[in-house]
């Protein structure tokens, strides 16, 4: 199978996470692909660098003045006196509750720090030298990637890096700065009449389906712990099903914490079967490993044979199908994760 990935990716060097209303070490570190390169390498999967598709597929998603600020943030910060490392909010943004919106009008005022206000929605999404390179890239990692599912080259592996679920149309948050899978689904879009996206990361896909909120042709379904006790927190409840066009195509399933792989599996079969009905014609896969019981940042039970589980179950529904990397972030586990994912996907053919 042909997999996506460019060493740019790796730039993006995050110095800072708040956690717990403490400045603590950062969770998405370049060391995470690695890990992921490695398990692709012991199974003979080479990956390609993207071609350079400029801003044309991302704008497909995202709004000019995000995607302008985003790639001009960290030269406008270094210019303010006394600027910290990274930019970072020192604000919650205040969001509209207008799910009828894809996005909130641009931000009123020209200051970089307003707009870092408006733009950042946490304190994870720090943006260093490297962020809107390694973004951007990893970006273009996915649009090659569906690409590739175009072509008809079986499933393909998006290894992207920052990821990219929890990015908005025009807000970064959660580790995220541009919408992977949201950008993949599109591309996917320009061949496919129906596009589903399936979210198995631990955490709601707020992002994706904010983006595809309103709209009937690509269906968004997210496994991910109860939205109660997990971060993003305001979204990923089982009642929000989409709005207008879009009603009836968008279906969280929230679980319990400490939920373990009978759980989290059944789960998807849950969301497959939905996305079964609607008839959908490509797949997207946001992948994470979050939901691994030793993730750092996890509340799931899943173990690393769990992710063969879920890949075969992806292979058994038998579209053409991008599978974009989301979370994970415990180093020592995750390749072992996407190995056993591969394996799950491709039937077995283990390390062949
Ligand atoms: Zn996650």
């Amino acid at each position: 199978m042909r997999a996506f990935f460019d060493p740019e990716q790796s730039r993006h060097d995050p110095q800072q996470f708040m956690q717990l209303g403490r400045i603590s070490d950062p969770k998405d570190l370049p060391s995470r692909t690695e890990a992921l390169l490695t398990a692709l390498s012991r199974r003979g999967i080479t990956p390609e660098a993207p071609p350079d598709y400029g801003l044309d597929p991302i704008l497909a998603i995202h709004t000019r003045p995000f995607v302008e600020y985003l790639s001009s943030a960290y030269e406008r910060w270094s210019q303010l006196p006394d600027a910290g490392p990274e930019v970072l909010p020192n604000a919650s943004p205040y969001w509209n509750g207008r799910p009828e919106w894809t996005a909130r009008p641009p931000c009123r005022s020209g200051s970089i720090v307003a707009q870092t206000n408006y733009f950042l929605g946490d304190l994870a999404v720090p943006i260093g030298p490297a962020t809107w390179t390694s973004a951007l890239r990893s970006a273009h990692t996915a649009v090659a990637g569906a690409d590739a599912v175009i072509d008809g080259a079986g499933p393909a592996f998006a290894l992207c890096r920052p990821s990219g679920h929890h990015a908005r149309a025009d807000r970064a948050s959660g580790f995220c700065y541009l919408n992977n899978a949201a950008i993949g689904a599109e591309r996917l879009r320009g061949r496919y009449k129906r596009v589903a996206v399936l979210d198995v990361d631990a955490h709601h896909g707020d992002g994706t389906q904010e983006v595809f909120y309103r709209r009937s042709d690509v269906i968004t379904a997210s496994v991910h712990v109860d939205p109660v006790h997990y971060y993003p927190f305001f979204t990923g409840y089982a009642d929000e099903e989409g709005v207008g066009d879009g009603t009836g195509f968008n279906l969280n399933l929230p679980v319990a914490p400490g939920s373990d792989n009978a759980t989290f599996l059944a789960t998807i079969d849950t969301a497959l079967a939905r996305i079964r009905d609607f008839g959908a014609e490509a797949l997207v896969v946001s992948l994470g490993y979050d939901a691994h019981a030793e993730d750092p940042i996890g509340l799931l039970k899943v173990t690393t044979e769990g992710f063969r589980a879920v890949g075969a179950r992806v292979r058994d529904f038998s579209l053409p199908t991008l599978v974009v990397q989301e979370g994970g972030y415990q180093v020592s586990v995750i390749g072992d994760c996407l190995g056993e994912f591969l394996d799950g996907l491709r039937g077995g053919e283990g390390s062949g």
